[in-house]
């Protein structure tokens, strides 16, 4: 194994001149390119040589090095096919690294997990691309691929991840992850650590797969349904942004009283209820169902 060459600005334009890489824009690229980022991320991630790491958009492989190095096996999914040849050359030391040449969210990762690391669960490390931040990370959670995901994601959505209720960035996203993992915020990192400068800031999070989910939910997609309603209508209420719902379907005195019975309000909004109160609600209503 040999030391990564990538991780600074004068090798990524080298690699970048000579393969005459034009970035592209639809696919959110902006290439890492400070390597005390790279070096954090990495022991973020606490990777060891026993972990199967599964890297979403390698770029021109920048991370996958560092990857390569820490883990046992390294599987990278890229979209961009200009990128292909670059990868083949700059992890050609590696012979621990398997690269895809797909969309991410075509990908079947389950399958790949188990026949790559027999079903166990893997470590995600990434520089997300950000315009599919939440699809990549629930399609992970939900189809039961990481143990840990460690990612650089636009500041405002690590925010959104990690807060609480009463907070103006507590929603839909905070709750979804807070019921799969445990959210850390590693590190901040400003535009000039990418080539080329994002126009938003960053964040490194850290997001660890609770052992078991720290609230007990009757119907896990009935509850994400709830909670997808109460905070389609913002500025409504809880009982109207539930009772407007298509997928919620029952009468309005039916959820004020399943609301009331939480201890709130009838004027309560979707914004103050705890993951705890969430999955309550969701029981109960679930239970008037009756199915
Ligand atoms: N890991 C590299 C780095 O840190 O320098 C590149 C990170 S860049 C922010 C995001 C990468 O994701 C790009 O290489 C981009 O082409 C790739 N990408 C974008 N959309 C994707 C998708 N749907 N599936 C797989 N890769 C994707």
């Amino acid at each position: 194994m040999s030391k990564p060459t990538l991780g600074n600005p004068q090798n990524t334009i080298e690699i970048l001149q000579k393969y005459h890489f034009n970035f592209q824009k639809k696919f959110g690229q902006n290439f890492l390119i400070d390597t005390h980022v790279l070096e954090k991320i990495i022991s973020a991630a606490g990777i060891t040589k026993d972990d199967m790491v599964l890297e979403i958009g390698p770029g021109i492989g920048t991370m996958t090095q560092y990857l390569a190095e820490a883990a046992g096996k390294v599987a990278a999914v890229e979209i961009d096919k200009n990128l292909i040849p670059i990868l083949e050359d700059t992890l050609s030391e590696y012979d621990n690294v398997m690269v895809i040449n797909d969309d991410v969210l075509k990908v079947d990762i389950r399958g790949l997990v188990e026949k790559e690391n027999g079903g166990r669960p893997v470590k995600v490390v990434a520089n997300l691309p950000y315009y599919i931040t939440t699809p990549i990370i629930m399609g992970l959670f939900e189809g039961n691929v990481p143990e840990s995901i460690t990612v650089m994601v636009q500041k405002e959505v690590a925010d959104r991840m990690q807060t609480g209720p009463g907070n103006k960035d507590y929603g839909a996203l905070s709750l979804a992850v807070q019921y799969y993992a445990d959210p850390y915020i590693v590190a901040n990192v400003p535009p000039n650590c990418f080539m080329p400068r994002p126009k938003v800031g960053s964040a490194v999070i850290r997001l660890t797969r609770h052992a078991a989910p720290p609230v007990k939910v009757d119907n896990e997609k009935w509850m994400f349904d709830i909670i997808r309603a109460s905070f389609n209508q913002r500025r409504k209420t809880l009982a109207n942004g539930l009772s407007n719902s298509d997928k919620i379907d029952l009468p309005k005195d039916v959820i004020t009283e399943a609301i009331v019975k939480l201890g709130k309000g009838e004027s309560v909004r979707g914004e103050s209820l705890s993951l705890e109160e969430f999955a309550a609600l969701s029981n109960d209503l679930w239970e008037k169902k009756g199915r």
